[in-house]
């Protein structure tokens, strides 16, 4: 098979291997790594439809990784995809109000993010130890919830890694925050920064970038790796769960082999939706994708004008992981959509940066066809958890909901009869004051932690084990920091 190689989508860098993009994570101009060419499927549909997730990840992702040889990638596989997740297929499809909904929350941290972090820390070792890097790496990430637990889950106790999660001390849910204050590894350390997500991301942006400061670490053999959904080493394994879920359905019988589905997915960063393109690219039959947003509705006013402008108030809501204004995956589509023009796409990201809005050419738009952009108010978000839990007594949390409510708008105003899958991003029991609060008023004053229990008596369902007695758990992180003081806490946990 030929190799495939990586090219930063501003130009700087090109002939990239897939194991130096990955560790690496964003090129050196400031662009992310994308293939040269979307790779196509190297068999037909047909081959792949009955294989199980671990065997169907193997055959997408080695399209993407070619430099891994096929041992390294099954043992990162299997490392990954296994009693972690609990349930036997990993990404389980289920159907309720003629929807397919895409469960990607049963692994260890309740949301969609252990798909890629569970598999991007065997990954990155795989990489350093091809590229014979011997350098301790460290993983610095800024969350805003789910990301960080989930990346120092996936990370605790990896050899020849440290993990380093800054997140803002009163920006999170109560659950989320205890997840990760309690996280277990001797490498893993969680500072909670007075300030919020913005702050805690630039402090890491910056501290990425300080080149003196990696240079003394450097010479103390350590170097710096992101976990962040610019790796393509999170968007890769993304990929694999969009070709599973078609072929449920025509394990099913809810579709024959080739017809054409619609997908939706609740957006923040685009990484999740960026996936669902390249399966489209690689020869998955997708009609539509739908890109949902919530009040923070960049990306909705992106595909219906063609111009993106992060100039607006960010809104806090009960959907937090979408709450963004920039999403930095929406540079690599742009890079697709310009014919692979790196001029263009540096161009449209310095006016970013710059002013804080571009706005993209026709002939670029009219390669925007195949997204359909919606949104959905707190209001409505809430009331369609409460229209679907009545009619079919499914619960789902507050980012599937987003979705799953701008879908019902998109078949009201279209009456587009393709079947539907809609990415389920999170447990309902990692937001359970919004959620029950949704359900019904009686919910009210009770903590999220209270909330857990009443949460299984109304589905009538066991508690998932990543949350039982998770308010027992003891805390194992205190340490919170001013935002300028995050270099120092960093230099202290490595240097001492
Ligand atoms: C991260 C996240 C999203 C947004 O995914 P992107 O890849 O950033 O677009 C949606 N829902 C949940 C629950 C998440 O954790």
């Amino acid at each position: 098979m030929s190799q495939i190689k990586y090219k930063s989508t501003r130009g700087g860098q090109a002939d990239i291997s897939s194991s130096y993009a990955i560790v690496q994570g964003i090129a050196q101009d400031g662009g992310l790594f994308v293939p040269q060419e979307i790779p196509k499927l190297d068999c037909p549909l047909e081959d792949l439809k009955d294989m199980s997730y671990q065997e169907l990840a193997y055959q997408i992702m080695k399209n993407y990784l070619s430099d891994f040889t096929e041992e390294e990638l099954k043992d990162c596989i299997n490392k990954a995809y296994d009693k972690k997740f609990d349930d036997k297929k990993i990404a389980p499809l289920v159907k309720h109000d003629d929807v397919y909904f895409l469960e990607l929350f049963h692994g260890p941290t309740l949301a969609f993010k252990d798909m890629a972090l569970s598999i991007l820390p065997h990954l990155l070792k795989t990489a350093a130890k091809k590229l014979n890097i011997e350098k301790e790496i460290v993983i610095l990430t800024a969350t805003s919830g789910d990301t960080g637990k989930a990346a120092l889950e996936g990370f605790a106790d990896v050899e020849g890694t440290k993990i380093i999660v800054f997140f803002p001390q009163d920006g999170v849910s109560e659950i989320q925050k205890r997840q990760m204050t309690t996280q277990v590894g001797d490498n893993t350390y969680v500072i909670g920064i007075e300030g919020n997500f913005d702050d805690a991301q630039n402090g890491v942006k910056q501290i990425f970038g300080d080149e003196a400061f990696n240079q003394y670490l450097s010479e103390n053999n350590y170097m710096f790796s992101s976990a962040n959904s610019i790796n393509i080493g999170r968007l890769v394994p993304q990929i694999v769960y969009y070709f599973y879920a078609y072929f449920q359905m025509v394990q099913a019988g809810e579709i024959a082999l080739g017809d054409q589905v619609n997908i939706v997915v609740p957006t923040g960063n685009f990484g999740n939706i960026l996936a669902a393109y390249y399966a489209r690219q690689m020869g998955l039959p997708v009609a539509k994708l739908i890109c949902a947003s919530n009040d923070n509705k960049v990306l909705y006013d992106f595909f219906n004008t063609g111009k993106y402008d992060k100039n607006r108030e960010f809104i806090l809501t009960i959907s937090p992981s979408m709450d963004i204004l920039i999403s930095s995956n929406l540079e690599r589509l742009l890079y697709h959509i310009a014919d692979e023009d790196a001029n263009k796409t540096k161009e449209l990201m310095e006016k970013l940066k710059t002013q804080g809005h571009y706005e993209i050419t026709p002939e670029m738009k009219d390669k925007l066809k195949i997204f359909h952009g919606g949104f959905a108010t707190q209001a409505e978000t809430c009331r369609r958890i409460k229209e679907l839990f009545d009619k079919t007594a499914y619960l789902i949390d507050t980012h599937t909901a987003v979705a799953y409510s701008v879908y019902k708008d998109y078949l009201e105003k279209t009456g587009d009869t393709t079947k539907t899958i809609i990415a389920s991003t999170a447990s309902p029991y990692k937001f359970t004051t919004s959620v029950m609060k949704a359900i019904d008023s009686q919910y009210e004053g009770y903590s999220d932690f209270e909330l857990i229990e009443k949460m299984s008596q109304l589905i009538k369902r066991e508690t998932p084990k990543a949350i039982k007695d998770i308010d027992k758990r003891p805390v194992r992180h205190t340490t919170v920091c001013k935002k300028d003081e995050m270099k120092a806490v960093v230099e202290k946990i490595l240097i001492k």
